[in-house]
């Protein structure tokens, strides 16, 4: 390892926002990454295929919120960042069980911030100086914007509304709590929505892809006039990277693609490179627009999201590559493109075959 590469700590890495951040550092980068995911549902080691052999990557199968395994591997490891992404993150999913996004979203943070604090206290100069603790949250814990033209700002006061939200916002606060307290050197940065390859088919765009080609309904909360910005997730992977590195010490930064759209345009948006990429041949089904269909909303959803990045830009230079037109081109296609990896983690068949008889 040359004196300019890091190793890092990531959480969470073979969920789809992690599994992006790892495939870039270990491709284009010279830092080392440890991999600590408990593989919920939502964890697949099967995003992580192509950079698995590399020697400066290595996967901890345990849970951010037992101690003694975060303790083992901070001091077995002895990372310089830690990039913390694991959690309980799907909207629907909280409110039919809030539990689990209590306990994972704030009790795991607060188990992570606290072995992090001590492994830091007890590290020795140099180290201890350049040690950041980066905490990955949403633009949900702002809450929602209504029909207002405003914009989500780093300053804005929390109004989280699901119980998902709720978990994110506890568990930012808990961050800051930890820095201003014990002077843990940590960052924050809060996104929009990621769409990209290997997001688990529960989530909008994965969903309306697979569910097409299938020739199944495709499901929009109620009026489908919900705003949302839309940030491909290999320019979130690139931000994180540069935040971690290069933010200042203490801060928080919005992280948001520039593209606010209806649910209901990127629904339609996704059906028309369909039926370019992949001419319905489903009986009766000639536009795969016709699969559309209203249900009844989501309890509490909120009508609209926006991202002011503007700080981001300014202080670090940051600003997305992708516009919403290349980036979801680019993600139908991988997603025809990798039909069996849909298959596989929407039957949990590749985690089963992996993991054998690991019991955490
Ligand atoms: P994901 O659900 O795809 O992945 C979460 C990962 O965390 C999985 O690999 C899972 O196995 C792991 N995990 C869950 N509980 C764990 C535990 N107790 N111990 C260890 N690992 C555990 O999530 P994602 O979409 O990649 O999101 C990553 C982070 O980014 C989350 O903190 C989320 O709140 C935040 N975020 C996501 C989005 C988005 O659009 N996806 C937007 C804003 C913020």
């Amino acid at each position: 390892m040359n004196s300019m590469s890091k190793i890092f700590l990531i959480t969470g890495g073979a969920g789809f926002i992690g599994s992006s951040v790892i495939r870039h550092i270990i491709e284009h980068t010279q830092h080392s990454v440890i991999n600590l995911d408990k593989l919920t549902y939502a964890g697949n080691l099967e995003s992580l295929e192509s950079i698995e052999n590399n020697s400066r990557y290595v996967f901890e199968y345990m849970d951010i919120c037992n101690s003694d395994q975060v303790k083992s591997v901070l001091d077995n490891h002895q990372p310089d960042i830690i990039i913390h992404l694991a959690a309980e993150s799907h909207v629907d999913r909280s409110i039919d069980g809030p539990g689990e996004f209590i306990h994972t979203n704030i009790t795991g943070t607060y188990v992570l911030l606290e072995q992090s604090r001590i492994y830091w206290s007890n590290l020795k100069s140099a180290k201890k100086l350049g040690f950041r603790f980066h905490h990955v949250s949403t633009d949900e814990v702002y809450g929602d914007l209504g029909d207002t033209n405003g914009l989500f700002t780093e300053d804005m006061a929390y109004a989280p509304s699901s119980p998902y939200s709720a978990s994110k916002a506890s568990s930012d606060h808990l961050v800051r709590a930890w820095y201003r307290t014990f002077n843990l050197p940590t960052l924050i940065t809060n996104c929009s929505n990621n769409y990209g390859p290997y997001q688990f088919p529960e989530k909008l765009i994965p969903l309306v892809i697979l569910n097409a080609i299938k020739g199944k309904n495709l499901p929009i909360y109620g009026d489908g006039k919900q705003v949302r910005d839309w940030l491909y997730v290999d320019d979130h992977a690139k931000a994180l990277l540069h935040v971690a590195i290069n933010g200042e010490i203490g801060e928080t930064y919005n992280i948001g693609g520039y593209n606010a759209i209806e649910n209901i345009e990127v629904v339609r948006i996704i059906c028309s490179i369909l039926d370019d990429l992949k001419p319905s041949r489903l009986n009766g089904v000639k536009k795969y627009e016709q699969l559309i269909t209203y249900v009844t909303d989501r309890a509490g959803h909120d009508s609209r999201y926006a991202i002011d990045a503007s700080k981001i830009y300014d202080d670090l230079g940051w600003s997305p590559e992708e516009t919403f037109e290349t980036g979801i081109r680019k993600t139908v296609k991988w997603y025809l493109d990798n039909l069996l990896w849909g298959e596989n983690v929407q039957d949990g068949s590749y985690q089963g075959q992996r993991l054998g008889n690991n019991k955490l």
